[in-house]
């Protein structure tokens, strides 16, 4: 089976290490989440259109954001960027315990990310239409955040929305830049994972639009 394919080889690179992160790539089906003429390339490992100007990471990032957010069962999760929601089903099926709250700007791949959620049968995850970049306030604070756009900076507001514990994963950088991870303890650490290419984050602690 081509799934099982892309999985060994995400462990063989050393991007699959958990148990449960397995688990939930093997459950969601990733050909749903992109446009009919992308579906025969659902498991290769590569990011993929899904209109709007906007892709679906590549299932190597995906896996390696999931194992670096170390997320527990009962996790109250924030993501900036829903897309169609390949990676918040992930994230949410990790998390069956807890909730992933996740903002889009875009309406139609909001609507879209809904539909797939319910399809699926996925109940603990709520989609936010906005702007994503100053967080969400009203639910904080999270135990995970994690942004799968790209900043011109880390946006402090999702520092502070960040519970003690909590990790913080987001790309800086136009475009091409780097994956950072924040952990928050007595203090805030700071360090950078893996270079990567992310769309970018377009509000207003993102860039402008155009
Ligand atoms: N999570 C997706 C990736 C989607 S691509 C996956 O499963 O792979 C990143 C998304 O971020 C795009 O859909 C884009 O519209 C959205 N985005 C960009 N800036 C944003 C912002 N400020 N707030 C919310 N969403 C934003």
């Amino acid at each position: 089976m081509e799934k099982e394919r892309l999985l060994e080889k995400l462990q063989r690179e050393g991007y699959l290490r958990s148990e449960r992160v397995i688990e939930a790539m093997r459950k969601i089906p990733r050909e749903i989440f992109v446009p009919e003429r992308e579906r025969k390339y659902a498991y290769a490992d590569m990011p993929l259109e899904i209109g709007h100007g906007q892709t679906i990471s590549a299932p190597h990032m995906v896996a390696l954001m999931l194992e670096e957010l170390k997320l527990k069962e009962d996790s109250k999760i924030l993501e900036i960027g829903t897309g169609t929601g390949y990676h918040a089903a992930l994230a949410a099926t990790i998390a069956d315990k807890g909730m992933v709250y996740t903002m889009e700007r875009v309406r139609e791949l909001a609507e879209k990310a809904k539909e797939n959620f319910k399809r699926l049968g996925i109940k603990n995850v709520e989609v936010i239409v906005g702007d994503g970049s100053e967080g969400l306030p009203e639910h904080a604070p999270y135990t995970h955040i994690y942004a799968t756009c790209s900043a011109p900076s880390i946006p402090s507001p999702l520092i502070e929305q960040l519970d003690k514990g909590g990790r913080l994963l987001i790309p800086v950088g136009r475009i091409y830049g780097e994956l950072w991870l924040v952990e928050k303890g007595d203090g805030i650490k700071k360090r950078k994972v893996v270079g990567c290419a992310f769309v970018p984050m377009v509000g207003r602690r993102g860039y402008d639009e155009s």
